[in-house]
């Protein structure tokens, strides 16, 4: 057999570059690989704040299928229970966009105790979010602009200056079916009916794990009120018994008690959600150095030095102190540990140290007896024995991600 030079030749080519490209692939770097963080900002103050707790996701008469929940009833309850801020949400498709001269001008829009958030209920094909604001806003821009490409839609949302929350995102018939990264923060807890949120927990987690710090808040989507005076009872009056405003409470960490900053509280995630406005509060601190002095909450970001942390997970306000509460802490999306907490003040500490290359989370949820919410009062047979939930302390997160 006569082997032509040429076939050799070509072979050793072959060869020579098959092994070259397999040289360069064991030396492959992935530009998006998370790379060493230069600034992440200092932690804001963890006592010179109010918390402040309120309702996302209500709807008042201005949304058509609404029944007998005008805004000066929603308003005289909310004072009643002690709700601090609100925001009133409702279907923008209802009014073609003009939120502002619907939900806004209604001369019942205004109150001396309860903080009002501008906003609607942005209802389109692909699903629902909530926009919020401490000001009013050309919402109008964020309707006509609901079916473009997701980057359009992420330009229009900045360009407005607003938050933008997906709501009921695991929704069987209406979920959020946009990219997270046009919101800053997630439902995470939709209505009374605790268990039908798992789906939009394990959304959260993915997100969460993927980088994204989003913050996670409640909303009731409350859309009935209790029939009173001239007012006829409905198919849905009933609702009223079980899901009102507060259920659940989203409190926050203001800086402040003004709009804006129970906004930027929401965004920065120093944010907890509890079954109702008489629950007790999650509240989730880490002690950096273990000198027993908290150094940062939820939503809070910080570089992991390689130190072992100290947490900190503790039930603010009315608690049952004959009865256990379960506390599961999840680390990245997984179940890390679980711990029993009793008393007047119930609190639990736990450490770990999170690693110093690549991003760690941790969030808690709490399990308990239930608190009665006698203004709703079938209520807490819907949220069954769930207490709260923290959003994440992080570590290593990106701030410019
Ligand atoms: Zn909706
Ligand atoms: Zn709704």
């Amino acid at each position: 057999m006569k082997i032509k030079f040429g076939s050799i030749v070509s072979a050793a080519i072959v060869l020579c570059c098959w092994t070259a490209a397999l040289g360069q692939s064991s030396k492959h770097s992935n530009p998006w690989e998370p790379a060493e963080i230069s600034v992440i900002p200092p932690i804001a103050s963890l006592d010179s704040g109010v918390w402040l707790k309120g309702d996302l996701h209500v709807h008042s008469r201005h949304s058509k299928e609404s029944s007998n929940n005008p805004i000066a009833k929603i308003l005289h309850f909310s004072k009643t229970v002690g709700i601090d801020y609100l925001a009133i949400t409702d279907h923008d498709n209802h009014v073609l966009g003009d939120v502002a001269n619907n939900t806004w001008v209604d001369p019942e829009f205004k109150s001396d105790s309860v903080i009002l958030l501008y906003g609607a209920e942005w209802t389109t094909v692909r699903g629902h979010g909530n926009s919020i604001s401490a000001i009013p806003y050309d919402h109008q821009r964020l309707y006509d602009v609901r079916d473009q490409r997701d980057v359009v839609i992420g330009a229009v949302k900045k360009g407005l200056g607003i938050h933008l929350s997906a709501n009921h995102p695991a929704g069987p018939k209406d979920h959020f079916g946009y990219s997270y990264d046009i919101v800053e923060s997630m439902e995470v807890w939709n209505s009374v009916v605790w268990p039908k949120n798992a789906n939009s927990i394990l959304i959260w987690d993915d997100m969460l794990s993927s980088g994204r710090k989003l913050t996670g808040r409640g909303g009731s989507d409350t859309h009935h009120g209790v029939p009173t005076g001239t007012e006829q009872e409905t198919p849905n009056s009933k609702q009223a018994q079980y899901n009102y405003v507060g259920t659940p409470t989203t409190w926050v960490y203001a800086k402040s008690r003004t709009p804006q900053a129970v906004v930027d509280a929401l965004t920065d995630g120093r944010v907890s959600v509890s079954q109702n406005p008489y629950a007790p509060r999650v509240e989730f601190y880490a002690d950096l150095d273990r000198d027993g002095t908290m150094d940062m909450m939820m939503g809070d970001n910080i570089r992991s030095t390689g130190e072992v942390v100290a947490f900190r997970v503790q039930l603010t306000g009315k608690t049952v102190p004959t009865e256990p509460y379960t506390v599961k802490v999840i680390k990245n999306g997984s179940e890390f540990q679980t711990f029993k907490m009793k008393g007047d003040n119930p609190m639990v500490e736990f450490t770990d140290m999170p690693a110093t290359s690549g991003r760690t989370y941790y969030r808690v949820t709490v399990e308990g007896p239930s608190t009665p919410y006698p203004e709703v009062p079938k209520s807490t047979e819907m949220s069954g024995n769930m207490v709260g939930l923290s959003n994440p302390i992080y570590f290593n997160f990106d701030p410019n991600f």
